[in-house]
This record gives C-alpha cells, sequence and structure tokens, in this order.
C-alpha cells in the first residue's frame, strides 16, 4: 500500500529528487502492506500514511498488526487503528520485536490494553501488544509467521517469514541474519526487500546487496520497496532482471 522510504516521494525538502514526476507509480506513500491469507488478514507497518492507505484498498478489518520496527514512518499511524476497533468493538492484537514494544508502549501508552479489555473508541485505539522473538514461529489464525532478525539499522528490524517461506518480507536493514536466512525453507513466491537509496547507506542495503540476496534466495519473485527520492521506477526497473519489479503504491500481487 506504501513503497516510499520515511520522506514519502515527493518529499517535502527534497522535491521529486531523480524521480518522473509524471510517472504516478513514482508517487510513493510510506511502508505499508497487507497480505490476506486462506481469510487471515494482517498488516505489515502502520505509517502515517495508513489512514488513506486502508480506505484506498477498503480494509477495515484485520487479524493482527505485525511490526517491523519503531520508526516513525513504520509506526505512527498506529492512532488511525481506533477505526478498526471501533468496527470490531474489540482490542486488535499488535506484534513486535521487544525493542519495538518497549517503543509503542512508551509513545503510546494510552492505547495498550490487556486482553478482554477494550477503550471507548470515542477516545483512544486498544492495543493488546504481543512481544515476539526471533526464530520462534506463531500463527496469526492459520497463517504460520516466522520473524527473523534484520541486521544494521540504527533500531532492532524484524523481517517476516509467512508458511515456511512462501511469502518472505524484509524491512529496513544493512542485511539478513545468517540464522534468518536459514529459516526461509522453501523457495519463495514472494520476496520483498528494502531499498531506500541505490548506493545504499550506513543503515541501509543498496542495490547490489539487494541483487545478492535475491541469487541468494533465489525467490520466484522479488519486489523492491520502500524507495527513496533517488529511486525513479523506470530506471530501477531498467537496473534489474525480470523477475526482480520496484514496488508502486496500492501494487497487487495475486499468488
Ligand atoms: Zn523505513
Amino acid at each position: 500500500m506504501g513503497s516510499g522510504a520515511a520522506p514519502g516521494v515527493p518529499s517535502i525538502a527534497g522535491g521529486w529528487g531523480a524521480c518522473n514526476p509524471n510517472n504516478p507509480k513514482n508517487i510513493r506513500r510510506r511502508a505499508g502492506t497487507y497480505l490476506e491469507s486462506a481469510g487471515t488478514k494482517v498488516l505489515i507497518d502502520t505509517s502515517p500514511d495508513i489512514r488513506m492507505q486502508l480506505l484506498d484498498n477498503a480494509i477495515c478489518r484485520v487479524d493482527g498488526v505485525l511490526y517491523t520496527h519503531g520508526h516513525a514512518d513504520h509506526l505512527h499511524g498506529i492512532d488511525d487503528l481506533r477505526d478498526l476497533n471501533r468496527l470490531s468493538g474489540q482490542p486488535l492484537d499488535i506484534y513486535a520485536n521487544k525493542e519495538t514494544a518497549e517503543a509503542i508502549q512508551e509513545r503510546f501508552p494510552y492505547l495498550v490494553v490487556e486482553k478482554n479489555q477494550v477503550n471507548n473508541p470515542m477516545f483512544r485505539p486498544s492495543m493488546i501488544i504481543n512481544t515476539i522473538a526471533e526464530g520462534q514461529d506463531f500463527f496469526i489464525k492459520n497463517l504460520k509467521i516466522m520473524p527473523i532478525a534484520l541486521n544494521g539499522h540504527p533500531v532492532h528490524s524484524t523481517g517476516y517469514i509467512f508458511n515456511d517461506g512462501e511469502i518472505v518480507y524484509i524491512a529496513d536493514c544493512r542485511a539478513i541474519s545468517e540464522e534468518g536466512l536459514a529459516m526461509i525453507q522453501k523457495r519463495p513466491k514472494i520476496l520483498v526487500l528494502p531499498l531506500t537509496t541505490l548506493t545504499g547507506q550506513g543503515t541501509h542495503m543498496g542495490l547490489d546487496k539487494l541483487l545478492e540476496y535475491v541469487n541468494i534466495i533465489k525467490p520466484h519473485h522479488t519486489i523492491i520497496n520502500h524507495m527513496a527520492t533517488e529511486c525513479d521506477y523506470d530506471a530501477v526497473n531498467a537496473l534489474t532482471p525480470p523477475d526482480v519489479t520496484p514496488a508502486y503504491d496500492n501494487m497487487v500481487i495475486d499468488i
């Protein structure tokens, strides 16, 4: 639902950067993904753009929210989940590694509830925090989820393997941990990798490293996500093989 890095494209400070403003695929909201599998519906991250993302895709009920890390571009739309509580009348289960769970508890203490407790949605959302550990799988309904450690981001970032490797979702990082790579047990139908800038920086991998992971993991298809103003859609597409495709906002993949 959102394919952009933290400032979005265009950005307030940088405008369109290298991106062609005439290509609608270059208009990028911040990171947000919706996954539906055999009736199980999950969100990955809630950016400040989550409200429009949910409206665009007519999503108003989910079974859980997976957080990758606590940076604002992935978390700070959490207040807008209040309307999901309003519809369901229930608290919503959210899942995060220990550092991210602590960040949510510290920044948004008013929305954290215990099981069977729900706030009045007139005033605040209701989220049950489930702290997850990398290497220990869990289920949301019938969807099997393995969180894996990602390395080299300033805060602790978690990737997710769904159904033993059918889909692999990697968030902001410099590198995927060796233990995490070893937990991909089948050839993924879809691998999502983050880019940010073509050359990479201290906190994000660049295109060379991204393509190395494509060669190591060998998915059927790779989606490049989380692109900043340095990444023009057509330019990135021209630099990558046919089975590696840049994401765009509200892209739908049916497998
Ligand atoms: Zn980010």
